[in-house]
């Protein structure tokens, strides 16, 4: 990534066992001003992804030693929050979501073309960097961003995608009110939603959660009760 008057290099790791795939990728990687490194198996991946100071992991699914599910879950579950793209043969709409759930960022069916992964790879470079935490608990409620999940007093809650999102950002917040067009613009995007959608939503949240654990902010907002 080269910005004026320095140059700043991005180092990205490729698991991948393929051989004639690795080397295509690493050839097109440097090519573009990359440092690449390159492991061939799981076991070997997941210690250069955990002690390696890198921006990005592509990372082949189907790996020899452990698998890339098994790879990015471990790296998430021990607070590794490097983005990682993930590459497989496999284009299951069910694989895809596995790989996500377990915490990929982004995920490329093979075969694909290098402008796209590279398109793919940017973007994932472009994203805030910081590291988000495992879990968010406040109070009674956890949220675990990794597995999509969300437990009350210990007991799991299932919850839409909206309300998982609102739910999220909430916590993130918290102790800060959030506003409903912040919430709008980050739960709903480019929708463009009423801002009364985020009354409704709060309202359901409220019944799933069983208790009053959001506060409304006359005036501000919504925050997640202390
Ligand atoms: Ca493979």
């Amino acid at each position: 990534m080269r910005t004026r008057g320095m140059v700043s290099v991005m180092r990205v790791l490729v698991v991948e066992d393929e051989p004639g795939m690795a080397r295509a990728l690493r050839r097109g990687l440097v090519a573009e001003g990359f440092v690449v490194d390159h492991r061939a198996d799981g076991p070997a991946g997941l210690d250069a992804a955990r002690f390696g100071d890198f921006d990005a992991v592509l990372l082949d699914v189907m790996l020899p030693g452990l698998s890339g599910y098994t790879v990015v879950k471990t790296l998430r579950a021990e607070g590794i929050w490097t983005p990682v793209l993930m590459i497989s043969a496999k284009d299951g709409e069910y694989d895809q979501a596995d790989g996500l759930d377990y915490g990929a960022d982004d995920y490329l069916v093979k075969p694909f073309s290098f402008v796209v992964l590279l398109a793919r790879l940017r973007a994932l470079l472009r994203r805030d960097p910081a590291p988000r935490p495992t879990q968010l608990t406040v109070g009674a409620i956890s949220l675990d961003p990794a597995s999509r999940s969300v437990t009350v007093e210990g007991e799991p809650i299932g919850l839409a995608p909206r309300e998982f999102a609102l739910l999220e950002e909430l916590l993130r917040a918290h102790p800060r009110v959030v506003s409903k067009d912040e919430l709008v613009e980050r739960v709903w995007g480019d929708d463009a939603a009423d801002p009364n959608v985020v009354e409704v939503y709060v309202g359901y949240l409220r019944r799933k959660l069983g208790r009053p654990h959001i506060e409304t902010v006359r005036g501000a907002g919504y925050r997640v009760a202390p």
